[in-house]
């Protein structure tokens, strides 16, 4: 199965050390347009000092190996998707995430919505017939602060990561599993994990253009 991951920052440099172990996985395709920081180097432990300066996507081919290709560049709608069974939203702002939610749907495939900002922390399964961020969220998305603005903590990524990997695993493996139409939340401060279910109906609002 080829999967997309979208992000190398702290929710995404795990997501793909994390892929690269499971065994349905064959190749990865991770998206970012930046370069490693300095300020990086202490929540993306797979980059380090020579690392500075380099694209992140490109850094991660190297670390992690030939089924690992780079995309070093920003999603937007004019974005040439490659061929994925499973795209994983690994992004800090929402219209990224809606431009993957709106691919996803367009080829009927589904994606993980993983999001960190602060200390709170969100992940789901997102179907092609089940409901849509929107549905989720409502328009207020669109407003959201970004996680570079807002600053986030690294364990939050971690564990965000950690539960996009076992969404997807279980997806693969018991697709049915009514664990995976759930909406799962991290509240880090107060060390709150849990979890809401979906709405079960396909949503009305369609791809958007
Ligand atoms: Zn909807």
């Amino acid at each position: 199965m080829n999967v997309a991951v979208i992000g190398a920052g702290g929710i995404g440099s795990p997501l793909v050390r994390g892929l690269v172990e499971l065994p349905w996985v064959d190749q990865i395709w991770v998206v970012d347009g930046d370069q490693v920081e300095r300020s990086n180097l202490p929540r993306q432990p797979w980059y380090d000092e020579a690392s500075i300066g380099s694209k992140k996507a490109e850094t991660l081919a190297q670390v992690f190996g030939a089924r690992v290709h780079p995309m070093a560049v920003r999603v937007d709608r004019t974005f040439p998707w490659p061929p994925c069974d499973l795209l994983f939203d690994a992004t800090d702002n929402w219209p990224a995430r809606l431009a993957i939610a709106e691919a996803a749907r367009s080829q009927a495939i589904p994606w993980i919505f993983a999001s960190a900002v602060r200390w709170e922390g969100q992940s789901a399964l997102m179907r092609p017939d089940g409901p849509c961020l929107r549905c989720l969220f409502g328009e207020e998305l669109l407003e959201g602060p970004r996680c570079f603005e807002a600053g986030v903590v690294g364990f939050v990524t971690l564990a965000v990561a950690g539960q996009a990997l076992e969404l997807a695993d279980r997806w693969v493996r018991q697709p049915a599993d009514s664990a995976l139409d759930r909406l799962y939340l991290l509240e880090g401060r107060e060390g709150a994990l849990w979890s809401v279910g979906l709405p079960k109906a396909r949503c009305s609002h369609g791809i958007v253009q």
